[in-house]
């Protein structure tokens, strides 16, 4: 039995879901399939996990020895979840409970209880499609329909029917999963007889949840972010003790808000000219206001960052919390009372037909807007503050969001379906099904790219592809890359690429970073500030050009230039800072180059001997090379000149006299998906980015590859291509 400490005990016992222990034992004994629903915070993720364990899962010497897997859409949730369930087994359960996400695990021999990414339990699965490891798997958070997740369950519906018939013949035990759910928006995953021909039984918990008084704005504003900040500093001066948790979109939002925050409720010590003794935590009128603590939550962050939330408020202020919709259902923040509500949420799209990708700021849907209010109501009676009017969400939010299988391209998933033999991809029984252009893209793609063969079956290349953690592109390109032994560059390039986002963006730079926030100097005039901005955009312009000695012309070469400079320096997170570069990113960067060389050393046996991060600079033979290899790599995203195309409007004469981010391109799409009328082979105008190395040039080539295309979110709404490299 399982001795947990005393206040965990007590804890423990007033969450909706122990109730139900028995219950829910007694459905998953008699059913392999059962679906959970309870609301956010009923101890769904941190207790069915252990009612399982106590029940002899994942334990030596029962009949179901296997490993407990729980899957959560996010890291800093299996990171966080790990933790709790670990303290609430007491003596011996940090060795019980392990988890793992992309670059690091805990596991051990002594390992019951596994909480992992749903990426990282879908990889496992290309690897042994019965799973033999795992007793039961958890799916957590269904309700997100994140695509990993919908896959995952659509997968694990065949795993479960043949561990079933393996274990009639003895062969191997029965597998249990468990669907959990915050809301009850399952009908997707009950009532679909492909994925289920037997409805899963449906437990519902019943929360205590406390009752939630909400308060709609009289107007909707689209200056939002200057209302929450309203708003918040009104809870914080009127309203009694409790935390705060505000939803924004995103990251540029919850930094601005909070620096703005920190600095009208600083901390005794960081005030201006502070010579008043103390500041009691009263708040009547003469008094220096109690301070804010006021924290970031959104997924850039390192996780160590986001898990500061869960760490206790310094005596004598309030908790403050800045999220985007991680906060939404996944984690249960204690102590909140205030919920302030902007709406709204950053989504990505990806246009089927362009590909062109988008982050788009829209409506959140009814039931996201409901989760939202609920994580006020769960200490007591709770109160959310929602920045838009009745009328406003009455008319224009969609009940339910849009599963985001139907958002996002799907070449990656449908290589690793193909890999798991499931070949005939239209009778894969989704839970929502991608639309069949999105798949027949995909499929195209995959085909040009070597890993199906003209049949839709998986090649030998694209089974090598499916080794690497990366998209099907990126993993063509390292293979295409063996080149005049370029193939430790091409790593760091598409492992660079693959992370993203390393580069801090020139209209981010008075935003950026938490930890130099509080150290920046307050008591500033704003003609200091003014010099400071100056000069901070003069450091900027130098690291950039720094970065682009290797080449010119290329994007991709200047990110290479950047990851191999990383290696050298000892100060990593100085040379972040004085270099505008994610220091996320270039961890991430650097963990990935590892991983990826060992995949090449294991699968790929001679090409590649030894990793070592520091790389010499490549020779001008490499450096031509590799613009050939990215090239290849995304030939079928090339765009060219406007002007250059037969019967063309534009003029080269035309393009002189503009800014180089304003000559127009054409993009030419090699996949014949389009009708085979000529007009219709050419896809819409596109510009250079502003952050690309050909923006400071006054050359614009005749013919570029792209690695992405993105819709700018200003009101011209140009569309972009971002991380170039001439085609020579
Ligand atoms: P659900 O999965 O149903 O949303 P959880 O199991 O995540 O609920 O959380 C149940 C309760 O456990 C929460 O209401 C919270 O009080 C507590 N809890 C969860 N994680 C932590 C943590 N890291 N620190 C403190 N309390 C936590
Ligand atoms: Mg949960």
């Amino acid at each position: 039995a399982v001795e947990r400490p005393i206040e965990m005990q007590t804890a423990r016992l007033a969450l909706p879901v122990v109730a139900e222990e028995q219950h829910i034992m007694e459905a998953i004994n008699a059913n392999d399939c059962v679906v959970i629903c309870g609301e956010t915070g009923s101890g769904k993720t941190t207790q069915v996990p252990q009612f399982l364990y106590e029940a002899g899962y994942g334990s030596p010497n029962t009949s179901t020895p296997g490993l407990i897997g729980v899957t959560q859409p996010r890291r800093v949730a299996a990171v966080s979840m790990a933790s709790r369930v670990g303290e609430e087994l007491g003596h011996g359960g940090k060795e019980k409970v392990s988890y793992q996400i992309r670059f690091e695990g805990t596991a051990g021999p002594n390992t019951a209880i596994k909480f992992m990414t749903d990426g990282i339990l879908l990889r496992e699965l290309s690897e042994d499609f019965l799973l033999r490891k795992y007793s039961a798997v958890i799916i957590d958070e269904a309700h997100e329909r994140s695509i990993n997740t919908d896959i995952l369950i659509g997968v694990m519906s065949r795993v479960l029917k043949l561990r079933r018939e393996l274990a009639e013949k003895d062969e191997t035990k029965p597998l249990k999963l468990i669907i959990m759910s915050a809301t009850l928006r399952v009908s997707d995953f009950t009532e679909n007889q492909r994925l289920f021909p037997i409805a899963p039984p449906l437990l519902k918990v019943e929360a205590r949840q406390h009752p939630v008084s909400i308060h709609f704005s009289r107007r909707t504003f689209s200056e939002y972010p200057e209302e929450v900040y309203k708003k918040v500093c009104k809870i914080h001066r009127r309203l009694p003790p409790g935390g705060i948790l505000v939803f924004l979109t995103g990251q540029n939002e919850i930094t601005h808000l909070l620096k703005r925050l920190r600095k009208a409720f600083p901390f005794k010590d960081e005030r201006q000219g502070s010579n008043s003794t103390s500041a009691p935590p009263s708040m009547s009128a003469e008094d220096v206001e109690s301070p804010l603590h006021v924290l970031p939550l959104y997924s850039l962050l390192p996780t160590k960052e986001q898990l500061r939330v869960f760490g206790g408020v310094p005596e004598g202020s309030r908790m403050c919390v800045l999220a985007t919709n991680v906060a939404e259902t996944s984690l249960t923040i204690p102590g909140i009372r205030y919920v302030v509500d902007c709406g709204r949420s950053k989504e990505r799209n990806h246009d089927k037909t362009t590909g062109v990708q988008s982050f788009d700021i829209g409506w959140v849907s009814k039931a996201s807007a409901a989760q939202r209010a609920g994580r006020s109501g769960r200490t007591g009676p709770g109160h959310c503050y929602r920045l838009y009017s009745s009328a406003v969400y009455e008319r224009d939010f969609p009940e339910f969001a849009k599963p985001e299988i139907l958002r996002m391209p799907i070449e990656g998933l449908v290589l690793q379906m193909k890999s798991m033999n499931i070949d005939t991809i239209t009778n894969f029984p989704f839970p929502t099904a991608p639309d069949r252009l999105g798949l027949q893209k995909s499929e195209r793609l995959l085909e040009y790219l070597g890993a199906l063969d003209p049949k839709g079956a998986l090649t030998e290349l694209g089974r090598i592809m499916n080794f690497f953690p990366l998209s099907p592109r990126f993993s063509k390109i390292l293979i295409i890359g063996q080149q005049h032994e370029c193939l430790p560059y091409i790593i760091a390039i598409v492992a660079a690429l693959s992370v993203g986002d390393v580069f801090i963006l020139e209209h981010q730079l008075d935003i950026h970073g938490e930890a130099g926030d509080e150290d920046a100097p307050r008591n500033a005039g704003i003609a200091f500030e003014d010099t400071q901005r100056a000069k901070r955009r003069k450091e900027y312009y130098r690291a950039h050009r720094a970065f682009s000695s290797l080449d010119l012309t290329s994007d991709v070469l200047k990110l290479l230039s950047v990851v191999c400079a990383y290696e050298y320096e000892k100060d990593s997170t100085e040379f972040c800072e004085s270099n505008f570069l994610r220091l996320k990113a270039m961890q991430e960067t650097h963990k990935l180059r590892q991983q990826i060389s060992k995949i090449v050393k294991i699968n790929c046996p001679g090409v590649l001997n030894f990793f070592n991060p520091k790389l010499p600079p490549p020779s001008t033979v490499q450096v031509k090379a590799l613009k050939q290899i990215i090239a290849a790599g995304f030939i079928d995203q090339v765009a060219i000149r406007a002007d250059l195309l037969p019967n063309s409007p534009y003029k080269p004469s035309h393009n002189s006299a503009k800014r180089v981010t304003e000559v127009p391109y054409m993009t030419l799409f090699a996949s014949a998906t389009f009708q085979q009328d000529e007009d219709a082979l050419l896809g819409p105008a596109v510009y250079i980015h502003p952050s690309s190395i050909l923006a400071s040039q006054s050359s614009h080539p005749e013919y570029l590859v792209y690695s992405e295309l993105k819709k700018s979110a200003s009101s011209t709404g140009k569309v972009r291509m971002k991380l170039l490299t001439p085609v020579t």
